[in-house]
Order: structure tokens, then sequence, then C-alpha cells
């Protein structure tokens, strides 16, 4: 009988690999994932690895493709610059690999196809789309597929971030390779994406390995920024304290980028360059070049830039405005420190992005009415059943926006309402087909899915930036990485806490030289922030004053517990009063109603901002009444004609959108609104009845009216 010799135990690597990882590479050892991603795949089983950019995943395939014979390994990667780097790469370490894409002659792609059906080459990297190609899947299948390794393997999900149709057909493609084993690669997948990529790619009992989700070296910041005056002068703070090093500032739409990039150039007087989709190629190469050189050392750029870009001494990533989900943020986060410097990660939040947001989201999802009016501009358009027309007429004809008819036309096509007669034709001239209700209910059906899981994922997206926590923890725990937060710098959260653990109880910490009493009150602010659970007026009161009464035992872990400990009960309240009264915090809901902080109130925090609170040391509450507190006053004097400006207003404006005035805003916001006297967008948003979309869509319009005289 043969001697069976034990396979080694993960994850220390075998001897084979070890060998091969330094006769190859020249590195010294495996990284935490890599052995045992290598040793799943030499089992071989299929393999599914999630690990962070920068932690050395194409390694897996690439070390693993030297191993496994005979055969070709076939890597699929989404860009062609990515493709090209490390064709170059392993051409350097003596490792046979080729691409083909479109960007070669016919005569390199046929003679890259030539030397892999010869059996010449290891590994050959292409684009999704080219699996397509006959020629191509002839190719491979002579020399035989030892390992399929798709990379960016989240584009695959269309849970993910960076969903690409193409990657759909990969599953099928496998099948005509005959089934090798395949290792899906990702830096950016939740546990959902991860089952989608496992299902799509059919991957069979695939072994998980998700590890190294922590960068040290990151400190995780966010600036309360709620009015685009207080995003700016942030951001330029933020500059000048990052002066010097490299860093990159995402924003979320080509508009974004070219007012801020006019505005750090202009105002802050920066170096800086732009890229998105938008500029020109040439442009676009420039940008990157130089960045990647060194030359230039500021880009503000849309998500276009970045999947490559991998310049290791990235001192800071700041994002201008919320991104839809927290895998994308990590992802470009991600690009600072690479060269396990600190570097620092920066979101510049005002909660009012979130309605931009969530517009992206409803366009992406057309229901039923906006498909069947633009298949009955369609049809009326037709003739002989053949409808031509840009698609921008067709969707105007509609009345439909822009962005969300284009999805909606994209969405006809898929039910088979309209048929293109070329589909690989620009659109323009359709066979109009049958209204098939019931495909067009389950393609919907599939849409409302969609957007639910999008606004899921933003929603998780602003826990981030709302986090009183360690953001560091929150990010670990969504990608389902269970080891430790570790780090010397964490994130403005912990540095807080830290900040408050080295302040004595009885005092309130030193917030910088600022009036006691606004140190008091940042300080109430913050135990909102902070609270372990939730709390209404009453608990808070006891909480700062350290009672000990029922019920107050879990309200010890807060580092505030007996922080006011000096204060009666009643004065405590009646700050607490007028912080709300003040927009700082509000009080939500029914039965039990719970403190909140407001926008405001975060700011205040974050920027250590003066707050004027009457009677902070007296008892006596004499003042109280004839300031600000104007909440529960009824409507009299100036307010009484500012309600009426309002009014007014509010009767034109249901009038040109043709709805009634109720669903502009109710008679109880326009009092609210003529009481509180909004006078930044944040503070509106506080006034009840305002959402994020309302605020967006009237804010200008009332404050121009509050502020006129
Ligand atoms: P990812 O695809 O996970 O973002 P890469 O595969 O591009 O990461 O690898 C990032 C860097 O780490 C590369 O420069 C690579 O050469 C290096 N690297 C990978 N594995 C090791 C290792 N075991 N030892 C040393 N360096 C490594
Ligand atoms: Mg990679």
């Amino acid at each position: 009988m043969p001697e069976v010799i034990a396979p080694p135990a993960f994850p220390v690597a075998s001897p084979a690999v070890e060998g091969a990882l330094q006769r190859y590479f020249g590195f010294e050892s495996l990284r935490e994932g890599q052995a045992s991603a290598i040793h799943t795949l030499l089992e071989p089983r299929d393999t599914l690895v999630v690990m962070p950019t920068g932690a050395g995943k194409s390694l897996v395939y690439q070390l693993a493709a030297c191993l496994i014979e005979p055969g070709v390994t076939v890597v699929i990667s989404p860009l062609i610059s990515l493709m090209k780097d490390q064709v170059d790469g392993l051409a350097a370490r003596g490792i046979l690999a080729v691409g083909i894409n479109s960007s070669q002659s016919p005569r390199a792609q046929e003679q890259a196809l030539e030397s892999v059906a010869r059996g010449a080459v290891r590994m050959v990297y292409v684009a999704p789309e080219r699996l397509r190609s006959p020629r191509f899947m002839d190719a491979v299948s002579t020399t035989g597929v030892s390992l399929l390794a798709v990379d960016e393997a989240h584009c695959v999900s269309q849970w993910g971030h960076d969903f690409r149709p193409d990657y759909r057909t990969i599953a099928d493609a496998r099948r005509r390779m005959g089934h090798p084993p395949c290792v899906a690669l990702t830096a950016t997948a939740t546990q959902r994406v991860q089952d989608d990529i496992v299902e799509q790619l059919g991957l069979q009992e695939p072994k998980r390995i998700v590890t190294g989700f922590n960068r040290p070296n990151l400190n995780f910041v966010v600036r309360s920024t709620p009015t685009l005056a207080e995003k700016r002068s942030a951001l330029r703070s933020f500059l000048d304290e990052h002066d010097g090093g490299a860093g990159l500032i995402y924003v979320s739409t080509r508009k974004e980028a070219d007012s801020l990039t006019e505005y750090i150039g202009n105002e802050c007087r920066r170096p800086v360059r732009m890229y998105h989709a938008g500029v020109p190629d040439v442009e676009r190469t420039d940008v990157q070049d130089q960045f990647m050189s060194g030359r230039v050392n500021l880009v503000v750029a849309t998500n276009a830039f970045g999947m490559g870009v991998d310049r290791s001494d990235v001192r800071f990533v700041a994002h201008w405005s919320v991104p839809g989900n927290l895998e994308s943020y990590y992802q470009e986060a991600g690009r600072a420190g690479r060269d396990g410097l600190p570097a620092t990660v920066a979101l510049f939040y005002a909660p009012r992005d979130r309605s931009l947001r969530e517009w992206f989201i409803e366009q992406n999802a057309p229901d039923s009415g906006s498909l069947r009016a633009l298949f009955h501009a369609a049809q009326r358009q037709a003739r002989n059943g053949t409808v031509e027309a840009e698609p921008e007429h067709l969707i105007e004809a509609a009345d439909l926006h822009p962005v969300g008819g284009r999805v909606a036309l994209g969405l006809l096509e898929k039910v088979g309402a309209l048929e293109r007669f070329d589909p690989g034709a620009p659109e323009r001239s359709w066979r109009i087909g049958p209204w098939d209700a019931r495909k067009a209910e389950s393609v919907l059906g599939n849409v409302e899915k969609l957007r639910k899981a999008k606004t899921d994922d933003l929603d998780r997206m602003i826990d981030y930036a709302e986090a009183g926590t360690c953001r560091r923890r929150l990010i670990l725990d969504h990608f389902g990485d269970e080891s430790a937060a570790e780090s010397d710098a964490c994130c403005d959260n912990c540095e807080m806490e830290a900040r408050l653990k080295s302040t004595p109880p009885g005092e309130v910490p030193a917030f910088d030289a600022m009036p006691m009493e606004s140190r008091i009150a940042i300080g109430l602010l913050d135990a909102v922030r902070r609270l372990p659970w939730n709390a209404g007026r009453r608990t808070l009161v006891k909480m700062l004053t350290g009672s000990t009464a029922d019920g107050m035992a879990k309200y010890e872990q807060s580092p505030y517990f007996g922080r006011l400990g000096t204060m009666p009960q009643n004065q405590v309240d009646g700050l607490y009063k007028q912080l709300i009264l003040q927009g700082y915090l509000r009080v939500k809901g029914g039965e039990y109603p719970v403190v909140e902080l407001t926008p405001l109130g975060e700011q205040v925090i974050d920027h250590r901002e003066v707050i004027s609170l009457d009677d902070v040391t007296l008892p006596k509450t004499k003042k109280r009444n004839e300031k600000r507190s104007t909440t529960n006053a009824g409507i009299g004097g100036g307010n009484a004609a500012l309600f009426e400006r309002l009014r007014t207003w509010r009767t034109e404006t249901a009038r040109a959108l043709d709805v009634p005035p109720y669903v502009v805003l109710n008679d109880k916001t326009l009092t609210a609104i003529a009481t509180e006297r909004p006078q930044t967008v944040a503070e509106l948003f506080n006034v009840s009845g305002i959402g994020p979309v309302k605020a967006d869509v009237y804010g200008d319009a009332i404050l121009g009216l509050v502020r006129a005289p």
C-alpha cells in the first residue's frame, strides 16, 4: 500500500508552496489567509476569498497557477489596465502570462490566442466579455483550464456596488470549460454579496476565507457639516492639517467634482486635478499618471478613479459626501496608507446628502406606471409596429426623468415590450412587442427588491456616519471580520472616549478653551450621543446626576454617569429643556419618548461651538422664558406676518406643481417654521414635517422667506 502523507495543517504553507513562493516571487512567507486559500485550491476545492485591498489576493491565484498542472489558469478581471500591470509583473518574475483584450491589435490578439492554445502560457487574463468569443473558448479548451480565477468577484452580484452584467456569463463559461476549480476574490463583500457570488458563480461547497479587514494605520474621522459653507470650511482646515501629503477627495457627481475642484484651486489656492468619466480620455490618463508619479498630490474624483490606483503613500482619502454603502466607502477610503504609515480617512457628513443618494436609488427603480407610460409613448410614435426615435425623445414624451427613463427603457427591452432591431447597435429603433404583464411584474418585483436592498445599504452607511461608537469595529462587523479592532489611532469616537476617561469624575472634560456653560452644554449633548441605551429626558437627568434609582444600573456604563452630580436634578433638566428648545436635541417617539441628537447638535459637539445657556450655575430660572423658547408660543407679531408670507408662497407652489397645498406643507409645519424661524438648512431639517426631500426641494425658498425683512 502506498504511504499516505497527511496534508500540512493550515495555514502553514507546504514546502512546495513555500518553494514556489520564494522561487517566483521572492517573498519570505504567505500572509494571513493566503496560505489557506492556496491549499484549498490545491485540494482542489472552490474558494471564496474576501480580503481587503492590498492584502495580496492576486498572489493566491498566481501562485496556485504555478503549482497546478497541467493546463492554463484563466483570470477574469474587469479592467484592462489591471490586467496589463499583472501580466507585466508576472513576466518580470518569469511566469508566462498573456492578456487578451480589445485594446490590442487583431494580430496581437491572434498571437496571444495561439500561445494559449499551444499550452505555452500558465495564465491568461481576460475581461468577462471575452468568454462570449468562440475563438477564445476554443483556445482555452484545447489546452485545458486548470483553474478559473474571478477577480473583483463582487461585480457578479447585483447587491454589490459595481454590478457588471457580463459577470453573469461566467458560470456558463465555466461549465463549457469543463468545470475547473474556481476561486472568486473580492475586497468588498458583505455576507449577502458573498452568498450571491457563491450562487451566481455556482461555487460548490466553497471554503470562505474572510480576513484582514482591519487597517490599523487608518484613522477614521467623520466631520459633521450640515451646510455647504460648513463643508467647505471643514475641508479647508482638513487640507491645512494634512498639508504636504498626497490625498484623494471623492465626490458623488461630476457637478460636485467641478465645483469642488474650482473651490480648492481658486479659494484654497492649492494645486488640484479632477478625474471623472466626463473628463476627456487623454486628460484622465494624464491625471492618473501624474498622480501615480507623485507630480500631482491632490485629486478630486468620482468613483471612476481608483481601481488600479495603488500609489502607496496616499496620506488621506476624504469623502465630500456619503457614498451609497459601506463597501464602496471602505474600498475608496482604503486607498489611503497602503504603505502602512498613518493615514486619515475622513467623511464630511451632511444629513441632507442622504436625499441625493435616495434619489439615485429611486431613479434606478422605476415603477409599473413609468414602464407603461414609456411603452405607450413608444406605441404612439410607432409605424407598422416599429418605433424609430432617440431614447431621450421617448423618455421626454413619457414625461419621465432622463435618468430614470433610461432605466425604464432597459426594463422594457428586458420584458420584451421593446425589441431592438440590432442588439449591437445603439438603441434607436425597436419593434414593438407584446406587453407581458406577468413578465413585467416579475422584473419590477426584482427592481423593488434591489431598491430595498440599496436602501438598507444606505442605512448602514448612515449608521456609520452617525455612530457614537468605535467606527473601526462597525466596519469590521459589517464585513464579518471578527478579529480585534486594534489600532494606535482608531477613530474620532475612540479619541473622545479616551479623553473622557482621562477626565476625573465630577468634572466636565476640557473641550479646549471655551466658556464653562458651553463645556457643560457640549457634555450634555455628548452624553446623549453616547447613550448606551435610548433614554427619555428624566432618565438622562438621573444619569447625569448619578441617580441610583431603579433601572439606572444599565446607564452606569456611560462615561457621563454622575458627572453633574453636584447639580440639582431640576437644574440639569432645565438645561436639557433649553437644548431641546434651541434645536440641538429633539424628542422622538410616542409612549416612551426618547431624546435624540439633531444634526445641529452633532455639529456643535464636533466643532466645539459656543452655546449660550441660561442659569447654568443659578438654580432659579428667571430669564429663561424671555429667550428663544418660542416653540410653544402662539403665532403673534412678526411671526404672523411670516406665516402669511409662507402661506402665499405655498399657494403659488401648490398651483405650480398642481397639487393640493397641504401636500407642499401642512399648516402645522408652516406654523412651526414661522415660530422657530430656522436660519440654516440644518435647522429647517429639525422642524417637524420637514424631511430630507422637502428640505432639499423647498429649503432655499423657505429660508429666503424667513430671512426676508
Ligand atoms: P489585492 O489584490 O488584495 O488588493 P495585490 O494582490 O495587488 O492585493 O497585492 C498587494 C501587494 O502585496 C503587492 O505589491 C504584492 O506583491 C504584495 N504581496 C502579496 N502577497 C505578499 C506576501 N506574501 N509577502 C509580501 N508581499 C506580498
Ligand atoms: Mg486585486
